[in-house]
């Protein structure tokens, strides 16, 4: 069995340079998180709210947190004071909620849009239609509290490899578009945020930014895919 240093060790040295890795925390006990921050890992992704807000004082203070999952508006307040980015935003109410709650910490929030890519039914997420229409409203550029960095998807959950690395090359293209249209001169807007434990090493080829690996770093295997 691997322990957590030696699986951050084996996936930061399959990952190429320039290509940032979320630690996927979840479920996991903070001793295992603190492994991994002891280990030089500093970018740990939470799926929930109030779970975030409770590990959040139990690490050192230069801990980044990412949260990655579907985030209700009446949550946002619990991680607005610390969180250093949203990567799961997913509709423009979500988005005047963080701004509000932003402003209200005297914050500037990171944000990344969320793309529906997966064939699954069950996943969140932006089409390009509602993306574009979020950006041209007029309350989206009022917003002073939050910044949009980039994209975020997840694949759809399968073993053929073909269909995972075309919707992470559409999230790509959407990612090259949206640049182009509305953050030409904007070098913060720079994030694709693709790649998990089963696909990572695909999402790396189509251009990913960040990874997010939860079971291959906390769990006992090494995915060995791609
Ligand atoms: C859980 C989760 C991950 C990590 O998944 P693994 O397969 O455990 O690597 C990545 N992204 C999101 C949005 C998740 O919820």
């Amino acid at each position: 069995m691997m322990t957590i240093a030696e699986n951050i060790q084996a996936i930061t040295g399959t990952l190429p340079e320039g290509i940032r890795l979320v630690a996927v925390s979840k479920t996991r006990p903070v001793r295992d998180i603190l492994e991994a921050y002891h280990a030089g890992q500093r970018i740990f992704g939470e799926n929930k709210a109030r779970e975030m807000a409770e590990k959040f004082p139990l690490l050192p203070a230069d801990t980044e947190w990412h949260f990655v999952g579907h985030l209700q508006t009446n949550k946002v307040r619990m991680i607005a004071p610390f969180v250093a980015m949203i990567q799961s935003v997913d509709s423009l109410r979500l988005l005047k909620v963080i701004n509000k709650e932003a402003l209200a910490c005297d914050r500037v929030i990171r944000c990344l849009l969320e793309f529906y890519i997966a064939e699954e039914e069950t996943k969140f997420g932006l089409s390009e239609e509602e993306a574009v229409e979020l950006l041209e409203s007029p309350e989206y550029r009022q917003m002073k509290n939050i910044r949009i960095c980039g994209v975020m998807g997840m694949a759809t959950f399968t073993d053929e490899t073909t269909v995972v690395r075309s919707e992470f090359r559409r999230l790509k293209t959407i990612f090259e578009k949206m640049k182009a249209t509305f953050f030409k001169d904007d070098p913060e807007f720079r994030e694709v945020s693709m790649g998990m434990s089963s696909d990572y090493l695909v999402a790396a080829e189509e251009g990913s930014t960040m990874v997010r690996i939860g079971s291959s770093l906390f769990g006992e295997r090494i995915s060995r895919k791609g």
